[in-house]
């Protein structure tokens, strides 16, 4: 099964919207109109709109880090998948680790976010990942499980097309540490197997699974030539024009 490789820059809390006009448009006029891999960048809220506007005429896609799972209203600090859409926003990461550590996301939580962007028409990029004190025990591939079946919680087999999933051990973010490709090939493995199991194969084999984790230019080739991964979702990395599309050139080359 072949499937398109897809590579996201996660900014994080980094980037003014100035800053990341500039990164945008460099990313952009590299990355031109090709698109053979699927190039999306995620920067802040207060960003967006001059990104978007910076990647206008290319095929660079823009997402968002987060959104509230309700149309409008009283939830002070929030954004809604309608806003994210009037700016051109195509994907949104949920799940990620630093949300569930730092803003107490459930998975109940993130389920509510998946389904609710999945409706509203935004693609989520569901993030998934164990703890060096969860690996050390011995429980990374239960905790995955458990992350992976509660986020797509009532999410249908019609739905999947949608949706990107992103592999990220949270011992392996920003530390400089990354899996070896075998250890991040045998998580993804158990991925796609719970999804084929969930979703039938016809399905499941389709899905993305991306890598997330200190992945690098240096390090994404040998990772991005593991059977299941099929792209990365870069944090570090992403913040600069030419390790971005350095990487962006890694997919192409194992393409
Ligand atoms: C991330 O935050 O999703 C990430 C993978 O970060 P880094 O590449 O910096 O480890």
């Amino acid at each position: 099964m072949s499937r398109k490789y897809f590579i996201a820059g996660n900014w994080k809390m980094n980037k003014t919207p100035e800053e990341g006009k500039k990164l945008a448009s460099e990313i952009a006029s590299i990355v031109s109109k090709d698109a053979s891999v699927d190039v999306v960048i995620c920067p802040t809220f207060t960003a967006l709109d001059r990104v978007s506007q910076a990647i206008e005429g290319s095929a660079v896609k823009l997402g968002a880090q987060n959104l509230y799972p309700k149309a409008n209203g009283a939830y002070t600090g929030e954004i809604s998948p309608e806003m994210l859409r009037e700016v051109f926003a195509k994907f949104v990461i949920l799940g990620h680790s630093e949300r569930r550590e730092y803003f107490g996301e459930t998975d109940a939580f993130v389920n509510e976010k998946v389904k609710f962007s999945l409706e509203n028409l935004i693609n989520p990029i569901l993030c998934i990942g164990e703890t060096l004190e969860q690996r050390e025990a011995n429980e990374t591939l239960e905790v995955v499980k458990t992350q992976l079946l509660g986020g797509l919680e009532g999410v249908e087999a019609s739905q999947m097309g949608s949706v990107v999933v992103a592999y990220e051990p949270v011992w392996a973010i920003g530390t400089g540490k990354t899996a070896t490709p075998e250890m991040a090939q045998e998580v993804h493995g158990s991925i796609r197997a719970l999804l084929n199991e969930k979703y039938g194969s016809a399905v499941g084999e389709k899905v993305r699974i991306l890598y997330g984790g200190s992945m690098k230019p240096a390090n994404a080739e040998e990772l991005l030539s593991q059977t299941d991964i099929d792209g990365g979702l870069i944090g570090g990395a992403a913040l600069d024009s030419k390790s971005f599309c350095d990487l962006i050139t890694a997919a192409k080359n194992a393409s």
